[in-house]
């Protein structure tokens, strides 16, 4: 019995000696670890979070605090792999939002986001339109906000109902038409014109410019002349009020065929849908789109943006106002 006491003691203290060794080890081992490692950087624990590293200024704590307001590691790589630094800093500032249907929307300005959600929830449509046309103020009355135009001597100058030129704008460098020399347009337009007009010359089509640079106070008479025949918003489908429309800029010209006296024929129309963009002209209200551009389709009505830019809108088959909302506006 004594011996067999005595074998189980040694055999216990065995025991005991391996676990405590075994913790020692691993204790040993641990600690070791720990003070011969620097501790984690803020980037790698935001990277343990599942957040992909951006070289941007003040990443780190820019993505933090997008973590605190709850926005997920997902969401935070969505932020900034899809948002402009100016919605970045909007969203910063804000409780938390869900912005999953807006991250591919590139136009997409986060201060305008509950009237996106009010105007597509209205008119059941696509939020990247939605966006657009909010851009656009389309969810307010025509003319109700009212940006005066910063650069109104751009050959990409938008103007319209809510884009309004200076009241005292004249382009500096109106030249004749050289076959028409009592019509002044802006002189980087009048060789492309030139150029448009023997193109359709060569098909057989004569057009004829009969209305180009207007300035502010021909086209308030022209306005008031209409407002003697018509209800305002019923002149407002048709005529621009003064400074918003695109004849001051001397870009626009208006177009008839020869035997109409203020518009084209069906087939010159044609002709012209199919090639004024190759000379850098559009139409610049083109049918359909009274909704967006704020007026009746007017085929006669040619604005000058460019080749480039007048081949995209051919291509797109948007609207410039459109165009100028997604491809023009810095955000
Ligand atoms: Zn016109």
């Amino acid at each position: 019995m004594k011996k067999k006491r005595i074998i189980v003691l040694i055999g216990s203290l065995l025991l005991i000696l391996g676990v405590v060794g075994v913790v020692y080890f691993f204790t040993r081992d641990f600690s070791a670890g720990e003070s011969s490692t620097p501790p984690k950087t803020e980037s790698e624990l935001l990277e343990e979070k599942g957040v992909v590293l951006v070289n941007a200024e003040n990443f780190v704590t820019n993505a933090n605090s997008l973590l605190q307001k709850g926005y997920s590691a997902d969401e935070v790589n969505q932020i900034y792999e899809y948002m402009s630094e100016a919605n970045i800093e909007s969203i910063l500032a804000s409780d938390y939002v869900d912005l999953s249907e807006f991250y591919m929307i590139s136009n997409f300005e986060f201060a305008k986001i509950e009237r996106y959600q009010a105007y597509q929830e209205l008119k059941q449509i696509e939020m990247k339109d939605a966006v657009t046309q909010v851009n656009l103020n389309l969810d307010e009355p025509f003319y109700q906000t009212i940006e005066t135009i910063e650069a109104p001597s751009s050959v990409t100058v938008l103007v319209n109902k809510s884009h309004a030129l200076p009241s005292d704008y004249v382009p500096d460098d109106l030249v004749s038409i050289p076959s028409y020399p009592n019509l002044l347009i802006k002189e980087e337009a009048a060789t492309p014109f030139e150029n448009l007009l023997a193109a359709a010359k060569l098909d057989n089509i004569t057009l004829i410019p009969y209305s180009t640079y207007r300035s502010y106070a021909k086209q308030k008479s022209i306005y008031n002349r209409y407002l003697n025949q018509d209800p305002k918003e019923v002149v407002d489908t048709y005529s621009a009020r003064p400074g918003h429309s695109e004849h001051q800029t001397g870009l626009a010209l208006d177009i008839r065929s020869t035997t109409l006296s203020d518009r084209l024929t069906d087939s010159d129309y044609a002709w012209v849908l199919d090639n004024s963009y190759k000379y850098g002209f559009i139409v610049r209200y083109p049918k359909d789109n009274s909704t967006i551009t704020g007026y009746q389709e007017e085929p006669w009505h040619l604005r000058y943006i460019g080749v480039e830019h007048a081949t995209k809108v051919h291509e797109l088959g948007i609207t410039y106002d459109e165009y100028y909302d997604l491809y023009l506006t810095n955000r």
